[in-house]
């Protein structure tokens, strides 16, 4: 049986019931089988008692739910329970560390990796989705003048979630107005999303935006939207999230006589030509359904988040395709650019890349055409999106903010800047300010409170280092991000949690890309080459080369 709200809410009472202990370091606690199933029978009448029908016919039935999702585990060769936020909490807090030269079994003699740890679990705020694709369509026409092809955009994209019909947020609405609206202006200004991770911030921006760039998509190419990214690993996730939205706006843009929305990338791991491919060591090989392949590095399946692969025979014939690893899904090279080659020949319409890379190639004559400069007024970038706003302070800010000088001096743009950022005291200020534009050209999108609902759980963990013990904090780091990524779900399908990403701290930038280099290593012979990246945070032990 699938996990429903009843289940959710019964997981979320044994979890109070767990953090009486955890909260006072208690690790070791658990629930024996009595009494688990008495707490269900008593949920199920409870239920029952608010005049609701329950999911399940008796309590065990509920707890086998939960045991099948892997929510609730059995300690083995005993009848007793842990959730599995208990059970994280407790392997979090016995971490220790073991090199594999060592004997296996000096497992308990190892030098700890946490010393301490804090717990915090509060009820999820997540803004309210109650808006759907007509009423938005309606609110909108009554702002600004809407074209029937960006009416079709609003409703493909709307209705392309995961199945199932999406509905939208509040907050969404409003950064759809809003830069609606503020594109017409035709001069620069800024909308910044402030809201937290998961509440659709992403859509509130390629909404509208897949919008405008609907009418201009032409059998020219020319640069639409820069999107700048901090680091390479959430730029392969949006990206992989925006070609789910072009492959569902192909059909729409087919109907009104246009060519589909080509996405791109750049950053270090684009190869020049379809020749590097083979050499370039980010591309390793792959068998793919017994053809050869080589594995793209730049963005996973947007159906089933498998690997894509770019067949030899096609980097032979040079034609820029990928293929699933694991379903039918394939990526045309109508949809995507993988060279830089072709990148440069044909622009993509949205190209996703860093601020480093829009540093180092800023200035170098091929590329300009890419960033919109040397290009006449209509064929200059509508939109930059700028994710993370929150990670430009201090030092590097203040770089990333005369780089956004100099590309808007040098492409003469008017274009919209949109920042997505989940926390930032005094938005629009910061905003403003990394722009280089006035305050009152920039707006800040929020959830009012009012639009917040709890769904689910959030878990605080901090760990604290074990410095008596003589191992360094970048172990822990690694250690604790490794047994995360085993928590969490395999399937990205699943709402239960499934993905891991790290920030670490802003000083030790140079350190941290040395660490995450040396974590995906040590990760990739553990679990293989399946896990997600995410980079350890402050490391503190001698770097040799
Ligand atoms: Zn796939």
């Amino acid at each position: 049986m699938p996990i429903g709200t009843q289940s959710i809410e019964f997981l979320n009472q044994l979890e109070i019931a767990e953090l009486e202990l955890l909260n006072w370091g208690l690790v070791d606690g658990f629930f024996d089988e009595r009494e688990l199933e008495t707490k269900a029978d008593e949920f199920l009448v409870t239920i029952q008692s608010r005049g609701e029908a329950p999911v399940c016919t008796d309590g065990w039935q509920l707890l086998e739910t939960l045991l099948d999702a892997r929510l609730l585990w059995r300690i083995p060769g005993t009848r007793r329970y842990r959730t599995r936020m208990a059970e994280a909490v407790r392997l979090f807090s016995r971490l220790r560390q073991i090199f594999p030269d060592r004997n296996w079994q000096a497992w308990r003699s190892s030098p700890n990796l946490v010393a301490d740890y804090r717990l915090q679990v509060r009820p999820r705020l997540y803004p309210l989705r109650e808006v759907d694709s007509q009423t938005l369509i309606e609110r909108l026409k009554s702002a600004v003048p809407i074209a029937a092809l960006q009416e079709d955009v609003f409703r493909a994209l709307i209705g392309s979630g995961a199945g199932q019909k999406r509905l939208l947020r509040q907050f969404q609405c409003r950064a759809a107005e809003r830069i609606l609206r503020a594109t017409r202006e035709g001069r620069a200004s800024g909308t910044i999303v402030s809201a937290g991770t998961g509440s659709g911030k992403t859509l509130a921006f390629y909404l509208p935006c897949f919008a405008v760039m609907a009418p201009h998509v032409s059998k020219e190419h020319w640069t639409k939207c820069i999107a700048l990214y901090p680091r390479s690993e959430l730029l392969k996730d949006q990206m992989r999230e925006a070609l789910a939205n072009t492959k569902s706006l192909a059909p729409v843009l087919a109907a009104a006589g246009k060519r589909k929305l080509v996405v791109a990338a750049l950053y270090s791991d684009v190869p020049y030509n379809t020749q590097a491919v083979v050499t370039n060591e980010a591309w390793p090989p792959l068998n793919v359904r017994g053809l050869r392949a080589h594995e793209c590095p730049l963005v996973r399946c947007p159906s089933c988040n498998g690997k894509l692969a770019w067949l030899v025979k096609d980097i032979e014939s040079e034609t820029e395709r990928l293929v699933c690893s694991e379903c039918a899904v394939t990526i045309e090279s109508d949809e995507i650019r993988l060279t830089r080659v072709r990148l440069l020949r044909e622009p993509p319409d949205v190209l996703f890349t860093s601020t480093e890379m829009l540093n180092q190639r800023l200035s170098a004559s091929r590329f300009s055409p890419l960033f919109g400069i040397g290009l006449r007024a209509e064929r200059r970038p509508l939109f930059v999106l700028i994710d993370e706003v929150h990670a430009y302070e201090g030092t590097h800010g203040a770089h990333v903010a005369f780089l956004l000088r100099r590309w808007r001096r040098a492409a003469d743009a008017t274009c919209h800047f949109v920042g997505l950022s989940a926390t930032l005291a005094d938005a629009p200020r910061f905003f403003s300010d990394l722009l280089g534009i006035g305050a009152g050209d920039v707006s800040e999108i929020a959830p009012d409170p009012e639009e917040l609902a709890p769904e689910g759980a959030e878990y605080l963990l901090a760990l604290r280092g074990d410095p008596a013990s003589g191992t360094s904090l970048l172990s822990t780091s690694i250690q604790s991000l490794m047994l995360l990524r085993r928590i969490l779900e395999r399937d990205y399908r699943t709402d239960l949690g499934n993905r891991v990403f790290s920030f670490t701290d802003n000083l030790d930038v140079v350190i941290c890309l040395v660490s995450s280099s040396i974590a995906t290593v040590i990760r990739q012979r553990y679990h293989g080459p399946r896990s997600h990246c995410c980079a350890p945070t402050r490391a503190s032990f001698p770097l040799k080369k």
